[in-house]
């Protein structure tokens, strides 16, 4: 029986998805044993960020020399570190050197914008424990890791980088009123009154290329190898969302109805299968080949996942 619940935003969307798919990821830490090259290039290209704009806390905006290095070891040490974690990746365009490419065209697009904005950067990736109200005497955190809050023409705004390879108009449709930017507005505003800040803001970084269909990307694969890329491209959106006082106080209460139900199903010791989400908008679920086999889920054969623990304050 569990006697507090650290709860952060991933934890709570996979809960709502399925109760099961919770316990695999993050009771008992399973993960694929095949490493994710989008969550790769993610966090490298996230790390490179987070280290810019450490520089421009510290030092105002730099020359690009004065950053670039510092930048690009720190990404190639995630790069190292994520790599070195699975046994085996995905091949495809998201290479360290593209995800350097996309780093150094993010610094250009917005270096400009922000110097005329009077870019004044007030924290980075802050990692935050916030006490909620418990639950049957439970206590509850609201965990989390923000990214960046800063002033762009004296208005403070709380930022999320997300990478992605998804068209951005689609992409920023589907995110808004995101229960990640609601709980991290919130948790902002209830640690750091002085900031004022009253907004959110969505960081899109799109990469993209297109598989080539060249005789020598044909033949490569037909080897065993990982096909060719060709048009490799960026593009850049900052998307604001404003969220009120009440969409927060629902926001507070969602979150604590979500606990509630993770504390029944310790209590219970049973988490439910939820089979709407075997096949999910990206594939079949990763924990399917554990949830098909025939006997009870504390039987079940794990042997072809690895183990590795989720906190985001790490
Ligand atoms: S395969 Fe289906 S039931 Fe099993 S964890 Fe994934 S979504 Fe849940």
């Amino acid at each position: 029986m569990i006697t507090q619940l650290e709860l952060d935003n991933s934890k709570r969307s996979t809960f709502q998805e399925c109760p099961r798919k919770f316990y695999w990821n993050y009771d008992q830490h399973l993960v694929s044993k095949r490493g994710s090259s989008a969550l790769r290039f993610g966090s490298v290209l996230h790390r490179g960020l987070e280290e810019y704009y450490k520089i421009v806390l510290e030092n105002g905006l730099p020359a690009i020399d004065d950053y670039s290095k510092r930048c690009l070891l720190a990404m190639k040490d995630e790069w190292d570190t994520a790599t070195d974690e699975r046994e085996d990746w995905w091949l495809d365009w998201r290479t360290f050197e593209n995800c350097v490419t996309t780093f150094l065209n993010y610094v250009q697009y917005w270096e400009e914008v922000d110097k005329d904005a009077g870019i004044e950067v007030l924290q980075v990736e802050d990692k935050f424990t916030l006490a909620l109200p418990p639950i049957s005497g439970i206590p509850l955190n609201f965990i989390g890791r923000i990214d960046l809050v800063l002033r762009l023409h004296g208005t403070t705004h709380v930022m999320d980088h997300k990478t992605t390879s998804m068209n951005l108009n689609i992409m920023s449709n589907r995110v808004g009123r995101s229960a990640q930017t609601i709980g991290y507005l919130y948790a902002t505003q209830v640690q750091h009154p002085e900031f004022e800040a009253h907004d959110f803001f969505i960081n899109y970084c799109y990469s993209h290329a297109n598989k080539s269909r060249s005789r020598d990307s044909l033949a490569q694969q037909a080897a065993g190898g990982g096909a060719l890329f060709t048009g490799f491209k960026n593009e850049f959106l900052r998307m604001p969302e404003i969220h009120t006082e009440r969409i927060m106080a629902e926001w507070v209460y969602m979150f604590r109805q979500t606990a509630a139900h993770i504390v029944e199903c310790y209590k219970k010791d049973f988490f439910p299968m939820n089979f709407d989400s075997c096949e999910g908008k990206y594939g079949k679920c990763t924990y399917l080949g554990l949830c098909e086999q025939q006997c009870g889920f504390r039987e079940a054969n794990t042997e072809s996942y690895t183990k590795s623990e989720w906190d985001p304050r790490r």
